[in-house]
């Protein structure tokens, strides 16, 4: 496998996932604009992932923040990172200067600490509150149940922005099931806009992977992290 191979497979996939978006955005009546792909890299290597740029995907995703750097380091400057899992406080500092959007805020801890890091910074930091809608036990994010106190806490920050939801539907969720989560946080995103300030803009919601990203665009996803469908069983030695 040389590496012109390996882009020729990669371009496949993208291409595939690609029209797969656009067929859901025709259905559900949206532009392709309104729906990012976040190409989620965490299991490809650095070698691999570096090729992304060169097919037009810019916007990489990754679960552990140790991984992410990682890659960062590795990878051209133009790539824009998403950290889509859970983030350690003591991890922040390092995180911040790499990132471009956080999706995955699931404590008033971390929402205190990111806060505190970027006044220090001097920056505002865009993130997306992480919502256990399914409310399985074991999962991160806000549970529904706390939601008052999160926006009482949102309300009060001054560079911390937050721009929207994530969530992950129930692992082994039929996508009926799947489609109900998407369409609470919706409605969720909805009632939080209206009752926010207007410097936090609630507009995104990040939901849906390969199983179910095509439902969760009919539901309304602004932003789809997608791994599996581009990259499993590529082939062995790339790059
Ligand atoms: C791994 C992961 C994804 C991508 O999942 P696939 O099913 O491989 O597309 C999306 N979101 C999060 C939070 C993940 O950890």
């Amino acid at each position: 496998m040389n590496q012109a191979e390996m882009v020729a497979i990669l371009a496949k996939r993208v291409q595939t996932v690609e029209e797969r978006i656009q067929a859901a955005c025709r259905r559900a009546g949206r532009g392709r604009n309104e729906v990012q792909l976040v190409a989620v890299t965490k299991t490809i290597t650095p070698e691999v992932a570096a090729l992304l740029p060169e097919l037009g995907v810019l916007d990489l995703g990754e679960s552990r923040p140790q991984e992410l750097w990682r890659k960062a380091e590795l990878l051209p400057k133009s790539i824009r990172w998403h950290l889509i899992g859970h983030l350690q406080r003591n991890k922040i500092e390092r995180t911040l200067p790499l990132i471009s959007l956080i999706h995955s805020v699931d404590s008033l801890r971390l929402l205190d600490a990111l806060e505190a890091d970027a006044c220090k910074r001097g920056q505002t930091l865009p993130v997306l509150l992480e919502i256990n809608v399914s409310g399985e036990q074991n999962k991160h994010g806000f549970p529904l149940d706390n939601l008052n106190d999160v926006i009482a806490r949102v309300q009060t920050l001054k560079h911390v922005r937050a721009q929207g939801l994530m969530t992950m539907a129930a692992l082994d969720a039929d996508l009926e099931t799947c489609r109900q989560t998407f369409f609470w946080l919706r409605g969720l995103r909805d009632c939080l806009r209206a009752g926010l300030e207007p410097m936090h803009s609630v507009e995104h919601l990040s939901m849906g992977m390969t199983n179910d990203f095509e439902v969760a665009i009919e539901e309304g996803a602004t932003l789809v992290r997608i791994g599996s469908a581009l990259f499993a069983n590529l082939p062995e030695g790339a790059a």
